[in-house]
């Protein structure tokens, strides 16, 4: 999200528009073949802007006009005046619409009308808090006296926010960790919160985004008991030495300072009936803006979210904050027009027996989900390095036929092994050259990739052929990762935008809490995952009005290749809506626990955390974690459960450097396994660490610092059983199911491969535990004899299976928020549960994350377009860009390109086109 001054129209500088469509001709004229496989002109728009609301006071308003704020934008008005009123709302726009605004002019009106109301704001990382904080202060308003409150906050400076600050910034993690658990000490602050502001609310998503729904919840149990008037917090205290019992009722009556009396302020706001948490009282038609102290006769706070463009923002703002939310969509802010291609590399001739060709750039990704921001508080880099599969044969469990691939949150890039030696140019090299080629016409560029590393090798590539070219010119070309601090961020920024820096590789860190605009020309390398991402990304270029060129490169992955063949999956196609799951038992437990330490745990509470709490409550009152007592339930132990919002369960794992005993950072317990084993490469923030020991009754891993040519490779053995079955489809020979399973699963060696090759220089055993993970999975059964028929020699069914497995891990992104990293699969020819050809896709979350869910409800176009990706792409026996996988547990092998196709019209033929009925 931009600060507020982004959303005035002003231009940088007096330069010439650039050509996007004379640009892209001299790109394409440069290259080997015709890379573009499409062509979109997105058209450029006016903007619309509204009056001020009535209700911002001249103080702020005037603030705003000093910053350049000359009007707001109509969906800002829209926003703002909705949030003012008391209606939950959350703004979808795209990149750099000003979303800060909507939820500034209500919350900023507010504290400065009501010298007593505090408002929460809740970003994903500390340095967009940060750069807010700076936005607000900017603003120089009386009594308002913003302050970050994060991990980096001195203990001295704590207590004086407590007291004193009105508009608190933070995250949920410190949300959790720290502010609800001492909820007594900011009692005040929280019995006046008349606005919550979530902004990036769509990086709330998988286990992370089910997590925070529950922190939010608890959030707001909070607020409405110290909202509530009477004896209570503060007046008595209950057995948890915080807070009493509270009187139900005339909930939205007068404060304890009478500010708002019954029946005064907004009229007729009845009181909520016993303690049910339904959520804003409604207002009358015509009171909406009755008065400046309508939020102190609510029923809890409003909830303000922004989101980049999502699909169906208002269903899933609504399942985070668990209370009905508007939304507001229609972006009128002012944007250029952008001519939009999408690039295939060329497909490199096939070498014999080569591992790869020599001069290709190897990607090598090691940032875990580059769509999940991770706060730097918790964990930092648990990404391994290139993970570079070995040749076939070598997986422990090949004999069986079987092929597993775990869920694996260290993405890399596949160098083929053996006799598969057909492979695009790399995505990584063809962003370099592309960039190098709009630098050196002056063209202002940022190119996005998803790893630091990525971005390093495009810079450092670029330079050196700038440099080529004209000695000197490489000056103007600079990587961006995340890490870095604020007045770095603002001196790349200035020199980008002076023109000082003609081109700029980043990570999609630019994405979040950084103000560059004006730029001519956006090079995406690879798919960044979701739509609302790839928007995001190709947003940052031509705004002010200016014309701007982006283009997104593919990369070897069967998804990048179905974009780039399928633009109607791309343009014209609303986003996708974001998945997440406040029912997930190993969310909700735990999250039950977090909250009965708070505050014993009331039936009424129950209904705030969702149908699934009663059951779950039982469980924890079974298990003995929780105590049933007349007043409720309480939690029975001393200290409080250890629940970090990332994980399900387990106890993260640190990563300690052995000489200095500094604390690197954690990884969840759940890939410790595959991430820090003995002898593993672990990186972090760019530096290399090898891994001396994993102490796993300790949790934790110590490290020394080494920078190896090589990287390591964790090898493991996986099977599968099914537990139940939720649902499925019977369609004759083909089979769809979603249900519950456990998947096993032992680390049982690595290997190390040098960096440059891929070439294996050793395997080496490992002494681990086996793991259990009980988790959802989709999968489809074919019956042998349609197979047969369809012309498949049963000799080439797990192949035809073991690539089907792949493609379709590859293309859930399309159906699902998901990273392919947050799935695993296994297929085999026979599964002793089934009976038959199985592919299982499963969560690679305890208890589910909602994407194997979301597969089975979507598994006609989800197979579809993986079929699709598999058929068009020009490979003959399988590529990374189609059935390759970078993380298979079993070195690509084996693997049936044609007869995966097959299988896949096989199984197409027989589902319900429409998506999959429920049945039972
Ligand atoms: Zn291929
Ligand atoms: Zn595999």
């Amino acid at each position: 999200m931009q600060d507020v001054t982004s959303a005035a129209a002003e231009p940088r500088g007096a330069r010439i528009d650039p050509d996007p469509e004379g640009l892209l001709r001299q790109l394409r004229a440069r290259s080997t073949g015709d890379p573009v496989t499409h062509v979109e002109r997105v058209a450029a728009s006016a903007g619309t802007s509204a009056d001020w609301p009535y209700w911002v006071p001249d103080e702020l308003r005037k603030a705003l006009v000093e910053r350049g704020v000359v009007a707001p934008w109509r969906h800002q008005a829209e926003a703002a005046d909705l949030a003012y009123a008391g209606s939950h709302v959350v703004v979808a726009t795209g990149t750099g619409s000003g979303k800060s605004l909507a939820y500034q002019l209500p919350a900023l009106s507010t504290l400065l009308a009501d010298p007593r109301a505090t408002v929460l704001y809740l970003a994903p990382t500390k340095a967009l808090a940060a750069d807010q904080l700076r936005a607000v202060a900017e603003l120089g308003l009386d009594g308002v006296r913003p302050a970050c409150y994060d991990g980096d906050t001195p203990q001295a400076e704590r207590e004086w926010i407590r007291q004193h600050s009105r508009f608190l910034l933070t995250n949920p993690d410190m949300l959790h960790h720290g502010i609800l658990p001492g909820h007594a000490r900011w009692s005040a602050f929280l019995r006046r919160l008349a606005y919550v502001v979530v902004d990036e609310c769509h990086t709330y998503r998988g286990v992370f985004g089910s997590h925070v729904a529950h922190v939010l919840r608890r959030l707001r149990r909070q607020a409405d008991r110290y909202g509530r008037p009477g004896p209570g917090p503060g007046g008595t205290t209950g057995p948890d030495g915080t807070a009493g019992p509270l009187a139900p009722g005339a909930l939205a009556a007068a404060g304890p300072d009478g500010t708002t009396g019954p029946g005064g302020g907004a009229g007729e706001v009845r009181p909520a009936r016993a303690g049910r948490i339904t959520g804003v009282a409604p207002l009358p038609a015509g009171a909406a803006f009755a008065s400046r102290r309508d939020w102190a006769a609510r029923r809890g706070p409003t909830f303000v979210l922004a989101s980049a463009t999502a699909g169906d923002p208002a269903g899933t703002a609504g399942r985070l904050i668990g209370l009905p939310v508007t939304a507001v969509t229609e972006d009128t802010a002012p944007r250029g027009g952008v001519t939009f291609a999408l690039w295939e590399p060329p497909l490199l001739p096939p070498e014999p027996g080569a591992t790869r060709n020599t001069g290709t750039v190897v990607d090598a990704d090691t940032v875990v989900d580059t769509d999940t921001v991770v706060d730097t508080d918790t964990v930092v880099d648990a990404g391994t390095g290139a993970r570079l599969d070995g040749p076939p044969g070598t997986g422990a469990s090949a004999s069986t036929g079987r092929s597993a691939d775990r869920p694996d949150p260290s993405p890399g890039h596949l160098v083929p092994g053996g006799d598969l030696a057909q492979v695009r140019r790399s995505a990584l090299r063809e962003t370099a050259d592309l960039l190098s080629d709009l630098v050196a016409t002056g063209t202002r560029t940022l190119a996005f990739v998803r790893s630091r590393r990525g971005a390093e090798v495009i810079a450092t590539a670029a330079r050196r052929s700038l440099d080529e070219a004209v000695p000197g010119l490489g000056r103007r070309v600079a990587a961006y990762r995340a890490g870095y601090l604020r007045e770095e961020r603002r001196e790349l920024e200035r020199a980008l935008l002076s023109g000082e820096l003609l081109g700029l590789a980043s990570t999609n860190a630019l994405e979040l809490g950084v103000d560059l605009t004006g730029l001519d020309a956006v090079l995406i390398c690879g798919y960044p995952g979701t739509r609302a991402s790839l928007w995001q990304q190709a947003g940052r270029a031509g705004r002010s009005g200016r014309e701007a060129l982006a283009v997104l490169i593919a990369r070897d992955d069967p998804l990048d290749t179905y974009l780039v063949h399928h633009p109607e999956a791309l343009f014209g196609r609303p986003v996708e809506a974001t998945v997440l799951d406040p029912g997930n038992p190993y969310v909700l437990g735990p999250q039950l626990c977090c909250a009965a330490v708070e505050a014993p745990l009331t039936e009424t509470d129950l209904e705030l955390f969702g149908p699934a709490a009663p059951a779950a409550v039982a469980a924890l009152t079974e298990s003995g974690a929780l105590r049933r007592r007349p007043t409720g339930w309480y939690w029975r132990h001393t200290g409080r459960p250890e629940v970090d919002l990332r994980g399900t369960g387990g106890t993260p794992i640190c990563v300690v450097e052995s000489a200095t005993g500094r604390l690197l950072g954690t990884v969840e317990e759940s890939s410790s396994h595959v991430l820090v084993h003995p002898g593993a490469v672990y990186l972090h923030q760019g530096v290399s660490y090898l891994v001396d020991e994993l102490d796993l009754e300790g949790a934790c891993a110590l490290v020394h610092a080494e920078e190896p040519d090589w990287s390591t490779h964790a090898r493991d053995v996986t099977s599968l059983s099914v537990a139940s079955v939720r649902s499925y489809v019977d369609a004759g020979p083909v089979g769809l199911f979603l249900g519950e399973v456990d998947v096993t699963s032992q680390v049982v060696s690595y290997q190390r491969r040098r960096i440059a090759t891929g070439e294996v220089l050793d395997t080496r055993p490992l002494d681990l535990p086996v793991r259990e993970l009980r988790t959802v999975a989709v999968w489809f059964t074919v019956s042998p004899r349609s197979l047969t028929a369809a012309g498949v020699d049963p000799a080439e069914v797990p192949g035809a299976l073991h690539a089907a497995e792949h493609a379709a891990i590859g293309l859930l992104p399309l159906v699902a928020t998901c990273d392919r990293w947050d799935i695993g699969g296994l297929s085999t020819a026979l599964h002793p549960d089934t009976e038959a050809p199985t592919v299982f896709v499963y969560d690679g979350h305890t208890g589910g994350a909602g994407f194997a869910e979301r597969a089975y409800h979507a598994a006609s176009g989800w197979l579809r377009a993986t079929r699709d990706a598999i058929v068009e792409c020009g490979c003959e026996t399988g590529c990374p860009s189609c059935v390759q996988s970078p993380k298979c547990g079993n070195g690509n092998n084996p693997l049936a390109k044609p007869e995966a196709v097959t299988l896949l019209d096989v199984v197409l033929a027989n589902l319900p086109g429409e998506p999959a009925a429920e049945s039972d």
